[in-house]
């Protein structure tokens, strides 16, 4: 196979491992589901049951079933939105908020809409 082009710098994701997200685009536009894993390198992410494709796959040793399975795909970060808890589920964007002083400063994620910690 040839070689994949390298992805430039690794970007700071945003986002984590289950957050509850919404689809903004594509055919799953709407979609609700849960962040399984986040791959900063391609500044993607593997929602739930979102992005769903069908598999063929071959009968193996380790793998006792052949056939068709669903697989959930990485999807661009940038297509999903983080839901706010305290505003019934909409979708917001991460702002962050520092507290304490010193060395003692944590940076906590929060709504962009309401300040409630995410
Ligand atoms: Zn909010």
């Amino acid at each position: 196979m040839s070689a994949r082009h390298q992805v430039r710098a690794r970007t700071k994701m945003k986002l984590r491992k289950g957050d509850r997200v919404q689809v903004l685009s594509g055919k799953d536009r709407g979609q609700t589901g849960e962040i399984m894993r986040v791959i900063p390198a391609t500044n993607k992410v593997i929602v739930e049951r979102v992005n769903v494709v069908k598999k063929h796959q071959r009968q193996t040793q380790t793998r006792v079933k052949g056939g068709i399975i669903d697989k959930d795909m990485p999807m661009a970060a940038s297509a999903v939105a983080i839901l706010c808890s305290k505003e019934g589920g909409r979708p917001t964007r991460i702002a962050y908020r520092f507290e304490g002083t010193g060395d003692n400063v944590r940076k906590i994620r929060v709504c962009r809409h309401c300040g409630e910690e995410l």
